[in-house]
């Protein structure tokens, strides 16, 4: 079989890019084993445009967070499925830092039209403790992660450009002119394996502080639908009406993305404590986001070896910054097969 591009992870990274090569009339493969690993199966989702406890804005420029909404809409239409929603986000304010925070940015103009809606001191008392406090972002968009990687799935599959199955890194041949993996002739090779690359041997040594988080699938039939509240931890809506995603930890030193215990207790604890009405815990999961040291995604080709390339460092807010990438990255390719490693230029507020 020969083709131009072997992708190998099918997160949101691979699904992303591997759709776009296909869109512009390359020949693709992508392996992923399943998702055992994926990030993107238990990420919320949310493109939060103001994040952290000192309220930074997420993007400095609308286009950004346009340019990235308008490739999932395109998807959708090709999925015929509905992966992205759109919701009302709750921010409660509990620290001081927060509440500091908070006064100043509601009269930065920047910030003024994002933090004009202040909670009504009785608005979620009824639902939440430390609840009186706060901020609703009216229109947040939170991409359906696993309805996603669903339907990115079956139209790979659909372009005979999928296969189940554990990549080794032992099985390649590294041609001048190209990569040989069983009976796959590539012209290149894209490693979109998220965390998992710490492991892998041409980019091993980039600078990786991935983030491991666990996160808890809740029912709770009493809350108001359509609706994201975050007091720190979030509490997300998911395609299943009355349950939700809460999370999530976040930690550097770790084994295997499975769950933890102590993780698990530290969450199971404080939604407890902060929820006033009935919930079961249906599921506990974790994923371990790709981070690189300064935060940026990367992209690109090896320096010694340029049929091998990466997309990685996707990080908290993959959802924002793939489509972003992507576009950047797959740009790139038309006109030089040889990126040197790029990182993408930051867009905060
Ligand atoms: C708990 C949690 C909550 C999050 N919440 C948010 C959020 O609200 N908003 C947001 O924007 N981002 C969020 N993120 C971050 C987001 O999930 C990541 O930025 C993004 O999903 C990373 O995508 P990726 O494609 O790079 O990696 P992954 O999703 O990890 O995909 C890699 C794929 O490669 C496969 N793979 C790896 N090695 C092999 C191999 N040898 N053979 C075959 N397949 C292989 C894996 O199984 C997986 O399917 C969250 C992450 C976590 C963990």
């Amino acid at each position: 079989m020969k083709i131009d591009y072997l992708i190998i992870g099918q997160g949101l990274a691979g699904s992303l890019l591997s759709l776009a090569l296909i869109e512009k009339g390359y020949q693709v493969m992508v392996i992923d084993d399943n998702h055992q690993s994926a990030a993107t199966k238990f990420a919320a989702g949310v493109i939060n445009p103001i994040t952290g406890k000192r309220l930074v804005r997420t993007w400095n420029n609308d286009t950004h967070h346009d340019q990235s909404i308008s490739h999932y809409i395109e998807l959708e239409k090709q999925f015929k499925t509905k992966c992205l929603h759109n919701h009302a986000l709750v921010r409660f304010l509990r620290s001081d830092i927060e509440k500091d925070a908070f006064s100043k940015k509601q009269t930065d103009p920047n910030y003024s039209a994002h933090l004009n809606q202040i909670i009504q001191p009785k608005q979620f008392t009824d639902h939440f403790t430390d609840a009186e406090t706060g901020f609703v972002l009216p229109s947040v968009y939170q991409l359906d992660t696993p309805t996603f990687l669903k339907s990115a799935k079956q139209k790979l599959i659909a372009n005979n450009a999928y296969l189940n199955t554990t990549f080794q890194y032992s099985d390649i041949l590294e041609k001048d002119t190209y990569i040989q993996y069983g009976e796959i002739t590539a012209q290149s090779i894209i490693f979109c394996e998220g965390y998992k690359s710490v492991s892998n041997p041409w980019f091993h040594h980039l600078p990786f502080e991935n983030a491991k988080g666990e996160i808890l699938t809740v029912k709770c039939t009493t809350l108001p639908s359509n609706t994201i509240f975050n007091n720190g931890k979030w509490l997300c809506p998911t395609s299943s009406p009355g349950t939700y995603r809460y999370g999530t930890t976040s930690y550097w030193e770790f084994q295997n993305n499975n769950p933890e215990e102590a993780g698990t207790t530290l969450l199971k604890e404080s939604l407890s404590k902060w929820i006033k009405h009935p919930t079961q815990i249906d599921r506990i999961d974790a994923g371990v986001r790709p981070i690189l040291k300064n935060r940026r995604p990367i992209y690109g080709f090896h320096p010694n070896h340029p049929r091998i390339g990466l997309i990685n460092g996707l990080g908290g807010q993959g959802t924002l910054l793939a489509p972003l990438v992507i576009q950047a990255f797959t740009k790139a390719l038309e006109t030089d097969s040889n990126i040197p490693l790029t990182e993408l230029p930051s867009i905060k507020g």
